[in-house]
């Protein structure tokens, strides 16, 4: 599969309304999935995901009032960050994809999470390149699906307590993609669980970062703070 980052600049009157309708469509999912789950809306963040899409479109969220924005490519994260700062428009970016080490600098100059962090040298790379508190989930490989990134459930305390002892991270909660071939709900309480043991040892790790556009129901009904969103913000890639 592979996606080109369109890097048009232009806005368009009819695209600005598709997004701010896709946005206020996120949040009545949201809505909807938290008054089913007896859940107040206020405690779960929308992460509106842009990847493919051009910096304009991450600009109308923006200016529509959406606050937090994720990319999951450092290389197209990088531009985007860039134009969108160039307009005066900085939001939180979040970082959800794999992540290399030699990428970790580039991502670090825009991002101030890094949800996809699941392995030691990764927190090396990432402690070294901080030059300020940097928020991170750790990203749990629940099916082990190869490719997909992720720390195995079984190391994920390890990986925990190496990363709460660096000066510039902050562990903040836990993240999976739920395995294609699973029911969300299990994969979702399986998360759920691990979440309560990272906060055994983090106690401020409470952060559930789950939920994308097809699976944001089950992501709440089982306890997700942060929810990934893309195709129903932006549309089809
Ligand atoms: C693309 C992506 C999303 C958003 O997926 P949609 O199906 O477009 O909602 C969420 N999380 C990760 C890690 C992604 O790569």
């Amino acid at each position: 599969m592979t996606s080109t980052y369109r890097a048009s600049s232009r806005t368009d009157p009819d695209r600005e309304r598709e997004l701010a309708a896709g946005l206020e469509r996120a949040r009545g999912q949201i809505a909807e999935a938290c008054a089913a789950a007896g859940r107040s809306p206020a405690d779960v963040r929308l992460i509106a995901v842009g990847k493919t899409f051009p910096a304009a479109d991450a600009a109308s969220v923006v200016r529509a009032g959406q606050t937090d924005l994720g990319e999951n490519k450092a290389q197209e994260l990088a531009p985007k960050a860039e134009a969108l700062r160039e307009q005066g428009l900085e939001p939180t970016w979040h970082f959800i994809g794999q992540l290399q080490r030699n990428k970790v600098r580039q991502v670090l100059a825009s991002a101030s999470w890094i949800h996809s962090v699941d392995r030691t040298s990764l927190v090396d790379a990432i402690a070294r390149a901080a030059e300020r508190p940097v928020n991170v989930c750790l990203q749990v490989d629940l099916g082990a699906d190869p490719g997909r990134g992720g720390v195995s459930p079984d190391d994920l305390l390890p990986l925990a307590e190496h990363a709460a002892a660096q000066e510039n991270l902050r562990v903040r909660g836990v993240m999976t993609v739920a395995p294609l071939d699973w029911d969300a709900d299990r994969a979702f309480t399986l998360l759920a669980e691990l979440s309560g043991k990272l906060r055994s040892v983090v106690p401020g790790a409470t952060e559930i970062s789950a939920g994308m556009s097809q699976d944001l129901s089950s992501a709440v009904a089982h306890g997700a703070t942060m929810v990934r969103l893309g195709r129903t913000v932006f549309g089809a890639r």
